[in-house]
């Protein structure tokens, strides 16, 4: 083993296990963009990396300069030692919060994680400056101290960026924008800043790490601030943005420690999570530059009016059972609270009954319902809806003025007409399924509270529109057996 570990074969081993391992991930990628091959993606992915842990261990062994690297395993101070302690804590927490976690908790638990990648990137760059084998002078100088500067900085952004969306998606923070005063200036004025420290940073090589530390203070107070600004409807693409920006912080670590696979990787989830924010921001109707600069160019504006739209009515199971089954076409919008309740389960069951006496069923589903991209296919996929009835917004937008009974199951914003009808709204110009156009709408939700984005919805209080209070799982489980059979 120890001849083998410090055999000249071995470097080339570890890339020819890199390469492969990179080829992977872009197949899972690959198979990550649609359900039917969503499992073998994961399994990519899974040997990819598992590929790319034994390598990296190997080389980590190779460096320890120990002819006998169960010398290592065994003493915990060093270098393999504690590689293996960190990998086993690691991998522990990350197996029980994966059992753990509720698919509700998905998107804060995501969100967490690119905090994590951010947290490294910063603390690999200050080690890195610290390093006394780091080079400091020559071009190689130059670059190493542009790599850490800019890895460090993304880092930071991304530490407090993701912590603040955590906080956001979980609740524990409003969703409404912070809007300071002058917050753009201040944006500017934190990037004008860092860019005079980068210039102490490269000529002051005695003192370099006091710049260092003040452009991360600055950089930490950015992500939170530019994350903070940004208001609920348009967190989607701050998800996405951030899952980009981890993957950056993840390429310049990868240069930092001279790691091509990381620089592949992060590179991978850097522009995936760049295509994302723009499909996302596409979707919404919104600026892709404007979103990643913290909201500029709306003014953070949020109608705060209480509009008085009426009285609102409301159906019993029984009554909504009924109208389903005398319905020829029936169009069910899930969201968020579709998740919260588990309710995926008793809507195939529907489904699955209305067709089978005859009724058309379809699904039409927004791009930002629930707290995931793709978070309804998910669940619904999951019990079993077949996919071909299961269509995108743009797909079924038209059809609503043709159907007779829409179920909008714990959907809000994104059913919400305010998003075309009034320009003041936090959600205006965002696309959203257009269901009043139909005959019948049956809302299930548990009260009239307002969506993730905080504003009252005028659907609920259209003359064809009915509220069917109470938690969707069981409101759904009342029409099942309500149903004639
Ligand atoms: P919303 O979050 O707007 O509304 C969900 C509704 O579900 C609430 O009004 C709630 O009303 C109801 N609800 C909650 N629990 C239950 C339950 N157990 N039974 C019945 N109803 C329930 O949902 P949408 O999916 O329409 O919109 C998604 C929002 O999330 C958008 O604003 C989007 O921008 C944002 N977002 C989306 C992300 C993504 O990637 N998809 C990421 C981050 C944010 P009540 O409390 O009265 O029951």
């Amino acid at each position: 083993m120890s001849d083998f570990l410090t055999s000249d074969k071995l470097p080339g081993l570890v890339q020819a296990a890199y390469i492969i391992a990179a080829v992977l991930f872009i197949a899972a990628l690959a198979g990550l963009s649609r359900h039917e091959t969503a499992k073998r993606g994961n399994l990519a992915g899974m040997v990819g990396m598992g590929l790319a842990l034994v390598a990296t261990l190997l080389l980590a062994a190779r460096r320890a300069e120990l002819p006998d690297p169960l010398d290592h395993w065994r003493g915990l101070g060093s270098t393999l030692g504690v590689i293996v302690v960190a990998m086993l804590i690691g991998a522990a927490i990350g197996a029980w919060r994966a059992r753990t976690v509720q698919m509700t908790g998905m998107p804060e638990l995501v969100a967490i994680l690119h905090s994590f990648v951010g947290l490294a990137a910063v603390l690999v760059g200050i080690n890195s400056f610290l390093d006394p084998e780091a080079p400091t002078i020559g071009s190689l100088g130059t670059i190493h101290e542009v790599e850490v500067f800019i890895g460090v900085f993304i880092g930071a952004v991304t530490f407090t960026g993701s912590i603040v969306a955590n906080l956001k998606l979980s609740a524990k923070m409003k969703s409404t924008p912070l809007a300071l005063p002058g917050r753009h200036l201040l944006n500017l004025a934190i990037i004008v800043l860092s860019v005079a420290l980068l210039v102490w940073f490269m000529n002051d090589h005695d003192h370099g790490i006091v710049p260092l530390l003040l452009m991360t203070a600055l950089a930490l107070a950015l992500g939170f601030h530019l994350v903070a600004a940004i208001g609920g409807g348009d967190m989607p693409v701050v998800v996405s943005m951030l899952n980009s920006y981890s993957g950056w912080a993840a390429a310049a670590a990868g240069f930092l420690l001279d790691n091509d696979l990381l620089i592949i990787t992060g590179s991978l989830v850097g522009s995936s999570g760049a295509i994302l924010s723009y499909i996302m921001c596409k979707a919404m109707n919104r600026s892709f530059i404007s979103v990643i600069a913290g909201g500029f160019g709306s003014d953070g504006a949020v109608s705060g009016e209480a509009r008085d739209y009426g009285e609102h009515r409301e159906i019993q199971a029984a009554e909504a059972a009924e109208l389903l089954a005398d319905a020829t076409s029936v169009v069910i919008t899930p969201g968020y609270g579709m998740a919260v309740a588990q309710a995926q389960y008793p809507v195939a069951e529907l489904t699955a009954r209305l067709r089978a006496r005859g009724v058309d069923v379809r699904f039409g589903i927004h791009p930002v319902a629930g707290r995931l991209p793709g978070h309804m296919n998910v669940l619904l996929a999951e019990a079993r809806v077949p996919y071909d009835i299961v269509l995108e917004m743009d797909e079924i937008n038209a059809d609503f003025a043709s159907t007779d009974v829409v179920l909008v199951i714990g959907a809000n914003d994104t059913v919400n007409p305010a998003a075309l009808d009034e320009p003041g709204s936090p959600i205006a110009g965002m696309p959203v399924l257009e269901v009043w156009h139909a005959r019948d709408v049956i809302v299930f939700k548990r009260s009239m509270a307002t969506g993730y984005a905080g504003v009252q919805n005028p659907l609920f209080f259209k003359e064809n529109s009915r509220m069917l209070f109470g938690d969707a799982k069981d409101r759904v489980e009342d029409i099942v057996r309500a149903l004639p059979s």
